[in-house]
């Protein structure tokens, strides 16, 4: 299975993250080509990861058994009108396509017919720790396990029976670790104005998040019995979980997910 040549047309942070994830479970090397409009990116891929680069997308289309399309949605029209025209032949690959937003429809009138799987990873793929869900259209099994190999490389695999759930996936863990580093950076200057330095305040952060992450994935009570074993009623971090309801906390992540999901939706 690890003998396809994987092509990344599109060589920016998903497609980075993923690459990384690949080689570091394992894939070869030499069977991955990134592609790319500018070198920069793509000289900082080889030497990370000794995958073969090119700033021709036809060159890496052609020389590949898969195609991941990870350019930005506004780029994908252009992109898949490119290969269409230029390398009809890649009409047979597998096409596997990060973007956000877009549906298969699109694809199939930019493209045709093609077997594709859309994907919805998340930037922690660069660790193994992603969170990838996975909607197929006209794959075979091989594909499907072929690409559950891919993106298991780089973390945790969903497959979805809807389309429409990859729009979920967006607000759930797509676009979700930003809101972790949201709230760390919060939290991180907050301990700063308490007189932490910045190196403390953010070690301290990301130690905690760290643990409290690395309990919960490893626990089988819920987030809600987890927060309930270490807030004691009138204690510290009962006073501070009670200031964070008053400000309508639960209220405020509905509405950013929500938020993000209806963005998706006007991509289409
Ligand atoms: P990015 O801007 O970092 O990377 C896109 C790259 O594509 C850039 O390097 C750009 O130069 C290149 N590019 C643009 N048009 C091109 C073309 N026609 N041919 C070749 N290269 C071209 O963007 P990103 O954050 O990596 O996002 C890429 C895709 O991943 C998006 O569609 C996004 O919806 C999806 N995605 C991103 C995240 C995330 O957290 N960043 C999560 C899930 C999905």
């Amino acid at each position: 299975m690890r003998d396809n040549t994987v092509a990344f047309i599109g060589a920016g942070n998903m497609a980075q993250c993923i690459i990384g994830g690949m080689v570091r479970q394992g894939y070869p090397a030499e069977n991955i080509i990134a592609a790319n409009r500018s070198p920069e990116k793509l000289d900082k891929l080889q030497q990370d990861y000794g995958i073969q680069i090119t700033t021709d997308n036809l060159v890496a289309a052609q020389k590949a058994d898969v195609i991941v399309l990870s350019v930005k949605p506004q780029m994908m029209a252009d992109l898949c009108r490119q290969l269409a025209e230029q390398a009809p032949e890649c009409k047979e690959k597998l096409f596997i396509t990060v973007a956000a937003g877009l549906p298969v429809s699109r694809y199939e009138e930019w493209l045709g017919q093609v077997r594709l799987v859309r994907a919805m990873p998340n930037t922690p793929a660069l660790v193994g720790l992603g969170v990838t869900g996975l909607f197929p259209s006209r794959c075979s099994v091989y594909e499907q396990s072929f690409t559950q190999d891919m993106f298991a490389g780089t973390g945790q695999t969903v497959w979805l029976e809807q389309e429409a759930q990859i729009n979920s996936v967006i607000a759930v863990s797509g676009s979700a670790p930003a809101y972790f580093f949201y709230l760390m950076q919060a939290m991180q200057q907050v301990g700063e104005e308490l007189g932490f330095s910045p190196e403390q305040a953010k070690a301290m952060v990301a130690q905690t998040a760290l643990g409290a992450a690395t309990m919960a994935s490893q626990s089988e009570l819920s987030f809600e019995q987890l927060r309930a074993q270490v807030t004691s009623k009138g204690g510290t971090t009962h006073q501070a979980i009670e200031t964070f309801k008053q400000h309508n906390l639960e209220t405020t992540v509905k509405a950013a997910m929500m938020a993000a999901i209806s963005r998706a939706e006007e991509m289409a």
